[in-house]
């Protein structure tokens, strides 16, 4: 690894602005940690037992887990952990383009994570699913897709959770989106339809399924979908692309984006306004979000479930 790269220990101060312009965004992941915080070496002691299987960066969290992958990938780390280097690349790629899209400066960040991931996306010993976030990281890298906290910032089109009057979500109850989106899950409410068209009786009808899905028989942090869309074709912003969706079980969630058409399509048949609509998210999300083309899902694809009811099924199967 060459030193030149060592990007996040040189600039101590830059660090420090862009810690403050991200803090809204680390305070997630933990404290902000100051240039003069005392951080502990990056090079474990041989034969301590945690090292031996865990690499000393893991469960970290903020900037002390991007400063201890880089001092890790810099020392004698991926020696004894190189199940591990992959994965250590993707994360401080991921970090380094985070407090690019934040700062709006330092591209020599971009230039090195560009590096990071051309080096996994190359890598024989990486994974398939490690490769993909590689791709997908350049894709980033190069501007044609979008960071995740931004992708819904460029559907003009949705109607914010104000309009819906939203219950706050409750972040500790939920899980950041880490990784790549690489697939889009349709959903039905399957409530029983309203006459659907009017935008009060619509809203009325997103805050029934946030309820439920906050309620204490599932008690979700916030409505599980990312989207959802009634009958008139209006696009409701639900839960926010920062968090992983819940709507399609377990780790059936990570990396897919979550919408739901309202009403109940195994009695009725969706409008032509919800469809549109669906087409236009589906097709925006694939260039905001970088979900790869033709990864569209029904929910009944990941569990056995009616979801999204029989008359919908077939509108999503030609979305693939
Ligand atoms: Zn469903």
């Amino acid at each position: 690894m060459d030193a030149t790269t060592h990007a996040l220990t040189r600039a101590p101060k830059e660090r420090l602005q862009a810690c403050l312009l991200l803090s809204g965004l680390l305070a997630l992941l933990g404290a902000c940690a100051g240039p003069g915080r005392t951080t502990p070496s990056p090079h474990p002691g041989v034969g301590h037992p945690r090292t031996q299987s865990l690499p000393p960066w893991y469960g970290l969290t903020g900037w002390n887990r991007l400063d201890q992958i880089e001092g890790w990938l810099n020392s004698n780390g991926p020696v004894k952990n190189q199940q591990w280097i992959s994965r250590a690349r993707l994360a401080l790629a991921d970090g380094l383009l985070d407090i690019e899209d934040a700062s709006g400066e330092q591209a020599r960040r971009r230039e090195r994570a560009k590096g990071l991931y051309s080096t996994v996306s190359t890598d024989v010993k990486a994974t398939d699913q490690e490769k993909q976030h590689a791709a997908h990281g350049l894709r980033r890298a190069d501007g044609s897709g979008v960071p995740r906290s931004q992708a819904a910032a460029q559907l003009t089109y949705v109607l914010p959770r104000s309009d819906w009057r939203a219950r706050p979500a409750r972040p500790h109850d939920m899980t950041p989106a880490t990784g790549p989106w690489r697939y889009i899950t349709v959903h039905h409410s399957a409530l029983s339809a309203t006459d659907g068209t009017a935008q009060d009786q619509a809203a009325r009808d997103v805050r029934t399924v946030q309820n439920g899905h906050m309620g204490a028989s599932r008690a979700y942090g916030d409505v599980g979908y990312h989207f959802l869309i009634d009958a008139g074709g209006r696009v409701w912003q639900g839960r926010e692309l920062r968090w992983q969706g819940a709507h399609a079980g377990g780790s059936n969630n990570e990396g897919n984006i979550g919408i739901c058409l309202l009403g109940d399509f195994d009695k009725i048949r969706p409008t032509g306004a919800a469809l549109r609509s669906l087409d236009l998210l589906v097709s925006d999300l694939h260039r905001v979000a970088g979900v790869p083309n033709g990864r569209v899902r029904g929910h009944k694809d990941w569990k056995s479930t009616n979801c999204p009811g029989k008359h919908l099924e077939g509108h999503v199967s030609r979305l693939r």
